[in-house]
């Protein structure tokens, strides 16, 4: 069974087609600036790179160009579409109506349509590519797959927020949560790594990237996660602050004079480890700052460090143990130092990261010592594998 796999941005479209048997994506690809001039496709089998630069004026020429390169008798990976047994599409918010992928019907459309408020920059472009996808191919099932649906089974202590009930009730203010696929996918993975059921076990992972989550997955189901009602909240970010004063929004905008807009963009794309550091929104360049001895390079990593550390162990305590800890996303499966400087001072919990074993990049490997009590893995995030897992077993049934 081939699965296609598409994640839409507003103006480009990522996609990979996944052979389930091997469980390996047979071709990849990018598109790029869709709806606007200097559109772009980059398509990849095997070795084989392909790019084609032509006018998309929407997604569905970008889908329907997509489908072209897999039937490409040169570096196409399929003879005909009709290969394609179902599309699963990455959808960023599902509200609280979605615990599970589903298959797509009108009304999940309507659905999502209605959780355009909670993801403005999202949804509506998924809806455009589910759109694009069954004007294409009519006859192919096609799953949504949501990054809040792992996190809708926390508890309701865990998702409410201390305001006024109403503003639940109205406008539905609560903790959602995202990157689920990806938390999901690492706690089965490392489950499976222990020889265990990941409902046997109390886990807590790390989605360390340039957008960060946390999460803590107890018998089988997520309980809490750091994002809240957007992926604002917790940890340290790339650009994004996390966690704060909530009085801080009101008291910046009046000592600043900032607009809404303003103070939105400031919490946004100006904070993190960019804001403290000065330096950059990328890891890679603040450990390089670091290194060289810039003093607020080095703060930035720190105050993220210890934002993460302080989840785990609130996450201990919410579980009432930990089994196993896992990191995983950009910074998660590459820095050895992050890692390091994160598990530092958890040997307490019995949390004990092997140095040796820790130099490692990339791959899904333990990283704790022999006698850790808690079992440590870095494990690189498959979130296509895990849409196109959700979306065989959703049209198997
Ligand atoms: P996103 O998908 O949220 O954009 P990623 O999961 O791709 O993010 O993670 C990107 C982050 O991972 C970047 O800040 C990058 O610097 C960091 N990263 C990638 N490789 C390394 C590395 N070798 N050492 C340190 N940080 C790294």
């Amino acid at each position: 069974m081939k699965i296609l796999v598409i994640n839409c941005g507003s103006s480009s479209l990522k996609y990979q087609l996944i052979d389930m048997e091997t469980e390996k994506a047979l071709a990849k690809g990018l598109v790029e600036r869709i709806g606007i001039e200097g559109s772009i496709l980059t398509h990849k089998a095997g070795e084989k790179k392909f790019v084609v630069e032509t006018p998309m004026k929407d997604h569905q020429v970008a889908v329907e160009l997509v489908l072209k390169a897999l039937v490409n008798e040169d570096h196409g990976v399929i003879n005909d579409v009709s290969e394609i047994s179902a599309v699963g599409h990455r959808i960023v918010h599902g509200g609280d109506k979605y615990a599970k992928s589903v298959l797509v019907t009108d009304e999940v459309v309507e659905n999502i349509e209605e959780c355009i408020k909670l993801a403005p920059l999202h949804n509506p472009a998924h809806i455009i590519g589910i759109n694009a996808c069954r004007t294409l191919m009519p006859n192919t099932p096609m799953v949504v797959v949501f990054d809040t649906a792992f996190h809708q089974t926390m508890p309701e202590k865990a998702y409410m927020y201390a305001l006024p009930y109403e503003m639940y009730t109205k406008h539905s203010v609560r903790r959602y949560g995202a990157h689920g696929t990806s938390h999901k996918f690492v706690s089965l993975t490392a489950a499976e790594m222990m020889g265990k059921d990941m409902k046997e076990l109390k886990i807590v992972t790390c989605h360390l990237g340039n957008g960060a989550s946390c999460s803590a997955v107890a018998n089988g189901e997520c309980v809490d996660t750091s994002m809240g009602l957007t992926p604002l909240e917790g940890l340290v970010m790339g650009t994004r602050c996390g966690d704060m004063d909530p009085a801080i929004v009101t008291y910046l905008m009046k000592a600043e004079g900032l607009s809404i807009e303003e103070m939105d963009t400031l919490m946004n794309k100006k904070s993190g480890v960019l804001g403290v550091s000065g330096v950059s929104s990328d890891f890679r360049d603040i450990e390089d700052a670091a290194k060289k001895g810039n003093h607020r390079a080095q703060l930035a990593l720190d105050v993220f460090h210890y934002r993460v550390k302080k989840y785990i162990g609130s996450y201990i305590a919410a579980m009432g143990g930990i089994d196993c800890l896992v990191f995983t996303a950009g910074l998660g499966e590459n820095s050895i130092s992050s890692r390091e400087e994160i598990c530092k001072g958890l040997e307490c919990f019995g949390i004990e990261l092997d140095a040796e074993k820790n130099n490692v990049r990339g791959k899904a490997v333990e990283v704790s010592t022999e006698g850790s009590k808690v079992k440590i893995f870095v494990i690189p995030t498959n979130e296509e594998l895990m849409i196109a897992r959700d979306t065989m077993e959703i049209v198997a049934k």
